[in-house]
């Protein structure tokens, strides 16, 4: 994907209006009806914003929140955090640490060895198929 844009107008080009709402005005999709939430196929789940690798399926879990959650990202390239005290909630922000789009917040109530919950927005992932990651690697 071409380089991240630096404007909004660069970004409304790029990404659909629900994508933009998400990603870049830090929006969240409704539980239950994003195209993650119970997607159990093997590969990796990029940014939709710009491609940045984040989670792979193989630390994806069912949750039962109603968004897509993983237990670690997938390097310690993937995300960066924030704290995040709007709502009259004190939560941890998670965002894409190439574009810093808004993709969810972790939580400590997660699965182990982490006990780390990454509750995302399907809008913010991409699926990569594991097919596709193994021949875009030869
Ligand atoms: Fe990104």
């Amino acid at each position: 994907m071409e380089k991240t844009p630096k404007t909004p107008d660069g970004w409304k080009k790029r990404l659909t209006p629900e994508e933009y709402r998400i990603l870049r005005e830090k929006g969240t999709e409704r539980p239950f009806t994003g195209e993650y939430c119970h997607t159990k196929s093997p590969g990796t789940y990029v940014c939709a914003g710009c491609g940045n690798e984040l989670f792979s399926s193989e630390t994806k879990y069912d949750s039962g929140s109603g968004w897509p959650s993983f237990w670690r990202p997938l390097s310690a390239e993937s995300v960066a955090t924030e704290e995040d005290d709007k709502y009259g909630m004190h939560r941890t922000e998670v965002l894409c640490r190439t574009c810093g789009g808004h993709l969810g917040h972790v939580f400590d109530d997660g699965p182990q060895p982490t006990g780390q919950r990454y509750c995302m927005n399907s809008v913010a992932l991409k699926l990569v198929p594991e097919e596709k990651t193994r021949s875009g690697d030869e």
